[in-house]
Protein backbone atom coordinates (compact mmCIF):
# COMPACT_ATOMS: atom_id res chain seq x y z
CA UNK A 1 0.00 0.00 0.00
CA UNK A 2 1.73 3.23 -1.21
CA UNK A 3 1.92 5.98 1.39
CA UNK A 4 4.19 9.25 1.59
CA UNK A 5 7.90 8.35 2.77
CA UNK A 6 9.35 12.15 2.77
CA UNK A 7 10.10 14.49 5.16
CA UNK A 8 6.35 15.03 7.91
CA UNK A 9 8.03 18.86 8.42
CA UNK A 10 8.71 19.94 5.37
CA UNK A 11 4.81 19.13 4.93
CA UNK A 12 3.60 21.47 7.66
CA UNK A 13 5.96 23.96 6.66
CA UNK A 14 4.20 24.10 3.36
CA UNK A 15 1.21 24.57 4.61
CA UNK A 16 1.79 26.82 7.27
CA UNK A 17 0.67 24.98 10.00
CA UNK A 18 1.85 22.46 12.72
CA UNK A 19 -0.33 19.52 11.34
CA UNK A 20 1.53 17.30 14.17
CA UNK A 21 2.55 14.85 12.31
CA UNK A 22 5.58 13.71 14.21
CA UNK A 23 4.02 12.64 17.54
CA UNK A 24 6.21 13.79 20.84
CA UNK A 25 8.78 15.76 18.68
CA UNK A 26 5.73 18.10 17.89
CA UNK A 27 5.33 19.47 21.49
CA UNK A 28 8.63 20.36 21.56
CA UNK A 29 11.19 23.07 20.25
CA UNK A 30 12.56 20.84 18.01
CA UNK A 31 9.61 21.26 15.56
CA UNK A 32 10.96 22.39 12.70
CA UNK A 33 7.71 25.06 12.22
CA UNK A 34 8.69 26.63 15.17
CA UNK A 35 12.16 27.21 14.00
CA UNK A 36 11.44 28.08 10.54
CA UNK A 37 7.99 28.50 10.06
CA UNK A 38 8.43 29.75 6.41
CA UNK A 39 7.97 27.33 2.97
CA UNK A 40 10.72 24.56 2.34
CA UNK A 41 12.72 25.29 -0.66
CA UNK A 42 15.20 28.13 -2.18
CA UNK A 43 12.20 30.59 -2.52
CA UNK A 44 10.61 29.56 1.05
CA UNK A 45 11.00 32.94 2.03
CA UNK A 46 10.48 34.80 -0.85
CA UNK A 47 7.14 37.24 -1.05
CA UNK A 48 4.23 35.91 -1.68
CA UNK A 49 1.87 36.90 -3.79
CA UNK A 50 -1.72 36.84 -4.00
CA UNK A 51 -3.14 33.11 -3.86
CA UNK A 52 -6.09 32.65 -6.51
CA UNK A 53 -9.48 31.25 -5.52
CA UNK A 54 -7.69 27.68 -7.07
CA UNK A 55 -4.79 27.91 -5.10
CA UNK A 56 -6.30 28.51 -1.60
CA UNK A 57 -8.85 25.20 -2.29
CA UNK A 58 -6.05 23.24 -3.60
CA UNK A 59 -3.37 24.06 -0.39
CA UNK A 60 -6.73 23.06 2.06
CA UNK A 61 -6.97 19.71 0.10
CA UNK A 62 -3.57 19.10 0.55
CA UNK A 63 -3.42 20.29 4.06
CA UNK A 64 -6.20 17.79 4.92
CA UNK A 65 -4.70 14.71 2.72
CA UNK A 66 -1.20 15.34 4.63
CA UNK A 67 -3.28 15.60 8.11
CA UNK A 68 -4.63 12.05 7.15
CA UNK A 69 -1.72 10.60 5.12
CA UNK A 70 -3.22 9.83 2.71
CA UNK A 71 -2.26 10.01 -1.41
CA UNK A 72 -4.04 11.64 -4.24
CA UNK A 73 -6.21 8.36 -5.49
CA UNK A 74 -7.28 7.50 -2.46
CA UNK A 75 -8.38 10.63 -1.34
CA UNK A 76 -10.12 10.99 -4.88
CA UNK A 77 -12.27 8.08 -3.89
CA UNK A 78 -13.34 9.26 -0.56
CA UNK A 79 -14.52 12.04 -2.12
CA UNK A 80 -16.23 10.49 -4.64
CA UNK A 81 -17.78 8.30 -1.91
CA UNK A 82 -18.62 11.25 0.04
CA UNK A 83 -20.47 12.94 -3.30
CA UNK A 84 -22.70 9.53 -4.31
CA UNK A 85 -23.80 9.67 0.02
CA UNK A 86 -26.79 11.39 1.34
CA UNK A 87 -26.19 13.99 3.20
CA UNK A 88 -23.56 17.11 3.02
CA UNK A 89 -20.97 16.07 1.00
CA UNK A 90 -17.74 17.70 3.32
CA UNK A 91 -19.32 16.33 6.16
CA UNK A 92 -19.19 13.00 4.21
CA UNK A 93 -15.70 13.11 3.49
CA UNK A 94 -14.95 14.27 7.17
CA UNK A 95 -16.61 11.25 8.73
CA UNK A 96 -15.04 8.92 6.17
CA UNK A 97 -11.74 10.21 7.29
CA UNK A 98 -12.33 10.13 10.68
CA UNK A 99 -13.57 6.83 10.68
CA UNK A 100 -10.14 5.14 9.10
CA UNK A 101 -8.62 2.89 11.66
CA UNK A 102 -5.36 4.47 11.52
CA UNK A 103 -6.83 7.75 12.65
CA UNK A 104 -9.06 6.59 15.37
CA UNK A 105 -6.23 4.67 17.03
CA UNK A 106 -4.48 8.00 17.08
CA UNK A 107 -7.55 9.18 18.47
CA UNK A 108 -8.17 6.82 21.09
CA UNK A 109 -4.60 7.87 22.23
CA UNK A 110 -2.57 4.52 21.19
CA UNK A 111 -0.18 6.31 19.29
CA UNK A 112 1.15 9.57 18.88
CA UNK A 113 0.51 10.03 15.39
CA UNK A 114 -1.39 8.62 12.37
CA UNK A 115 1.91 7.49 11.01
CA UNK A 116 2.52 5.17 14.13
CA UNK A 117 -0.60 4.24 14.34
CA UNK A 118 -0.79 3.15 10.68
CA UNK A 119 2.97 0.98 11.60
CA UNK A 120 0.79 -0.85 14.57
CA UNK A 121 -1.73 -1.94 12.19
CA UNK A 122 0.36 -3.00 9.48
CA UNK A 123 2.34 -4.98 12.27
CA UNK A 124 -0.52 -6.66 13.11
CA UNK A 125 -0.83 -5.30 16.42
CA UNK A 126 -4.87 -3.69 16.52
CA UNK A 127 -7.93 -6.04 16.85
CA UNK A 128 -11.18 -4.83 15.50
CA UNK A 129 -14.24 -6.84 17.80
CA UNK A 130 -11.47 -9.26 18.85
CA UNK A 131 -9.90 -10.53 15.17
CA UNK A 132 -7.25 -8.73 13.50
CA UNK A 133 -7.18 -6.34 10.82
CA UNK A 134 -4.02 -4.78 9.57
CA UNK A 135 -5.40 -2.51 6.98
CA UNK A 136 -4.83 1.36 8.08
CA UNK A 137 -8.04 2.12 6.18
CA UNK A 138 -10.32 0.07 7.31
CA UNK A 139 -13.61 2.21 8.42
CA UNK A 140 -14.59 1.57 12.02
CA UNK A 141 -18.48 1.75 12.52
CA UNK A 142 -20.84 2.37 15.40
CA UNK A 143 -20.44 -0.19 18.47
CA UNK A 144 -17.09 -1.84 16.92
CA UNK A 145 -14.41 -2.21 19.89
CA UNK A 146 -10.61 -1.73 18.91
CA UNK A 147 -8.10 -3.15 20.98
CA UNK A 148 -4.33 -3.82 21.31
CA UNK A 149 -3.55 -7.49 21.34
CA UNK A 150 -2.10 -8.90 24.47
CA UNK A 151 1.18 -9.55 23.26
CA UNK A 152 1.97 -6.16 22.56
CA UNK A 153 0.68 -4.11 25.68
CA UNK A 154 4.45 -3.66 26.96
CA UNK A 155 5.33 -2.27 23.84
CA UNK A 156 7.14 1.36 24.99
CA UNK A 157 5.82 3.18 22.09
CA UNK A 158 1.71 2.38 22.95
CA UNK A 159 2.33 3.36 26.95
CA UNK A 160 4.33 6.57 26.07
CA UNK A 161 1.65 7.67 23.79
CA UNK A 162 -1.04 6.45 26.32
CA UNK A 163 0.69 8.55 28.98
CA UNK A 164 1.00 11.66 26.67
CA UNK A 165 -2.83 11.32 25.82
CA UNK A 166 -4.43 14.19 28.15
CA UNK A 167 -2.86 16.96 26.03
CA UNK A 168 -5.07 16.50 23.16
CA UNK A 169 -7.64 14.51 24.69
CA UNK A 170 -10.19 11.85 23.28
CA UNK A 171 -13.14 12.69 21.21
CA UNK A 172 -16.48 12.49 22.69
CA UNK A 173 -17.16 10.02 19.62
CA UNK A 174 -15.21 7.43 21.01
CA UNK A 175 -14.55 5.66 24.48
CA UNK A 176 -11.06 4.87 25.52
CA UNK A 177 -10.19 2.16 28.75
CA UNK A 178 -6.26 3.01 28.44
CA UNK A 179 -5.88 0.87 31.65
CA UNK A 180 -7.16 -2.51 29.64
CA UNK A 181 -5.66 -0.58 26.16
CA UNK A 182 -9.39 -0.90 24.25
CA UNK A 183 -11.73 1.25 22.87
CA UNK A 184 -14.62 1.58 21.31
CA UNK A 185 -16.61 3.61 18.75
CA UNK A 186 -19.63 5.04 20.53
CA UNK A 187 -21.53 7.51 17.46
CA UNK A 188 -20.30 8.75 14.28
CA UNK A 189 -17.43 11.16 14.09
CA UNK A 190 -18.13 15.09 15.29
CA UNK A 191 -17.29 17.59 13.10
CA UNK A 192 -16.56 20.06 15.29
CA UNK A 193 -13.95 17.87 17.18
CA UNK A 194 -11.38 17.66 14.32
CA UNK A 195 -7.88 17.78 15.23
CA UNK A 196 -7.11 21.07 12.85
CA UNK A 197 -9.59 23.75 11.19
CA UNK A 198 -10.46 22.36 8.33
CA UNK A 199 -13.01 24.39 5.34
CA UNK A 200 -13.91 21.61 3.62
CA UNK A 201 -16.24 23.33 1.51
CA UNK A 202 -12.78 24.50 -0.35
CA UNK A 203 -12.07 21.14 -1.45
CA UNK A 204 -15.72 20.10 -2.58
CA UNK A 205 -15.47 23.30 -4.36
CA UNK A 206 -12.09 22.20 -5.69
CA UNK A 207 -13.39 18.42 -7.10
CA UNK A 208 -16.21 20.11 -8.23
CA UNK A 209 -14.75 22.54 -10.83
FE1 LIG B 1 5.12 19.53 11.87
FE2 LIG B 1 5.59 18.02 13.98
FE3 LIG B 1 7.53 18.51 12.23
FE4 LIG B 1 6.63 20.41 13.87
S1 LIG B 1 7.72 18.52 14.44
S2 LIG B 1 7.05 20.63 11.71
S3 LIG B 1 4.43 19.95 13.95
S4 LIG B 1 5.66 17.35 11.87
Amino acid sequence: MARYRGASCRQCRREKLKLFLKGERCYTDKCAFERRSYAPGQHGQARMRKESDYAIQLREKQKVRRVYGILEDQFRRYFSMADRQKGITGDNLLKFLERRLDNTLYRLGFASSRRQARQLIRHNHIQVNGKRVNIPSYLVTVGEEISIRDKTQKCSAINEAIESVARRGVPSWLSADHTNFKGAVKTMPVREELTLPINEQLIVELYSK
